[in-house]
């Protein structure tokens, strides 16, 4: 018997239906002749590993067979390339840092159950929060300079807190969090509620109480790590990630992965992008010479920005970030307006190579004559 006046769209779930989803960085419609710059997603300025291309290459000939059925080839390289301080059964492999960030959620987080997040943060938290029926709890970062407050998300743990995502360096401020910070907040957040520290930007950060997760490890059974090979690897298609914690945890995330979950020639050029030292010095390299050259002709065009210590800068820009977005679109050149990281106003600008970064300065010194 047909129900009366109900159709399939009430039976949508109403915590999936998100408002202010993730929006990638726009791409931009070149008008004719018109060079443009993409620095709206913190890709590889350098491009891709060419070790990865080659590794892609040779295995073009097999797509019509399924991958490996599990992560395991990637999790050997891994514990090679963490020189044995982690254990291969210590990571999970999945089809980029974002679906390690969904995995997470969906192990941890039950409807009513809240997570922490120190905003300006990565939208894909609150959204896959969301999927998950979980409640996004925002403990801001501290103006001016958007340090943790770690006083406030002590305060703010409860009986349903599952997570707390940490970004270090953060997207969408590119600060960091400074080791002490760090090793105060592990210390008093109960055993029982997770912490993940997105450490995805960490091969750009130079300052020396920059820490990763790793040395906390053994201390702390419930911190996990999560990186990425879309970034510095320069693999942002490929869609492959990895995070690292400890056994047990290890263990209850990886039987929530699909078989097959990373795709064969992704798996193939993710392990020989790992491999590629070179191109990560050279990318790194890159990054923080452009950065500082970046940052320095924005002080000299009294561009207020936040010190990076990742592959893109955040700024204030001279006019309302709407028209300066519009402005430099029709110049060529894309880059972020980050309202919905909960930055409202801001900008963040990739750090191209010196052309597109040339470009960028070009464009914003045109706009000041016109101001
Ligand atoms: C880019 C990014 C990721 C992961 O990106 P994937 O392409 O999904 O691997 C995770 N966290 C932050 C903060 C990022 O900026």
């Amino acid at each position: 018997m047909k129900a009366k006046n109900k159709s399939i769209t009430d039976r949508f779930k109403a915590h999936l239906t998100v408002k202010g989803g993730y929006k990638g960085g726009k791409s931009i419609q070149a008008k004719k002749n018109q060079k443009t710059y993409k620095l709206s997603s913190n890709e590889n300025p350098i491009g891709p590993s060419p070790k990865a291309l080659e590794a892609i290459q040779q295995h073009l000939q097999q797509i019509h067979i399924y991958p490996d059925t599990t992560d395991i080839r990637l999790r050997q390289a891994l514990e090679i390339y963490y020189k044995h301080q982690l254990h291969q059964d210590q990571f999970v492999c999945a089809a980029s840092g974002s679906e390690l960030l969904d995995i997470m959620l969906r192990g941890f987080v039950d409807q009513g159950d809240e997570v922490i997040v120190s905003s300006p943060y990565f939208v894909a938290y609150k959204m896959f929060a969301a999927w998950s029926g979980g409640k996004v709890v925002d403990v801001p970062l501290q103006t001016p300079n958007y340090e943790l407050d770690v006083e406030a998300i002590l305060h703010a743990i409860n009986d349903r807190t599952r997570i707390i995502f940490l970004t270090s360096p953060n997207n969408p401020t590119g600060t960091y969090i400074p080791k002490a910070t760090l090793e105060t907040l592990l210390a008093q957040v109960p055993a029982d509620v997770l912490v993940v520290l997105d450490e995805v930007y960490w091969h750009f950060a130079s300052k020396e109480d920059y820490t990763k997760a790793l040395p906390y490890l053994a201390d702390y059974q419930n911190l996990i790590a999560v990186n990425s090979f879309s970034k510095t690897y320069g693999l942002a298609a490929l869609r492959v990630g990895y995070a690292y914690m400890n056994k047990e945890v290890a263990h209850y995330l990886r039987q929530l992965c699909r078989p097959f979950l990373i795709g064969k020639l992704s798996l193939e050029g993710a392990l020989a992008a790992l491999q590629d030292a070179d191109f990560i010095e050279q990318t790194v390299q890159l990054v923080t010479q452009e950065r500082t050259f970046l940052q320095a002709k924005f002080k000299a065009l009294n561009i207020e920005f936040t010190p990076s210590q990742s592959n893109f800068i955040l700024i204030q820009p001279p006019l309302p970030s709407s028209e300066f977005v519009t402005f430099l679109r029709e110049q060529g050149i894309s880059v972020r307006p980050v309202d919905n990281f909960g930055a409202p106003g801001k900008v963040r600008i990739s750090i191209g190579n010196r052309e597109a970064n040339k470009a960028l300065i070009g464009a914003i010194k045109q706009l000041e004559v016109v101001l």
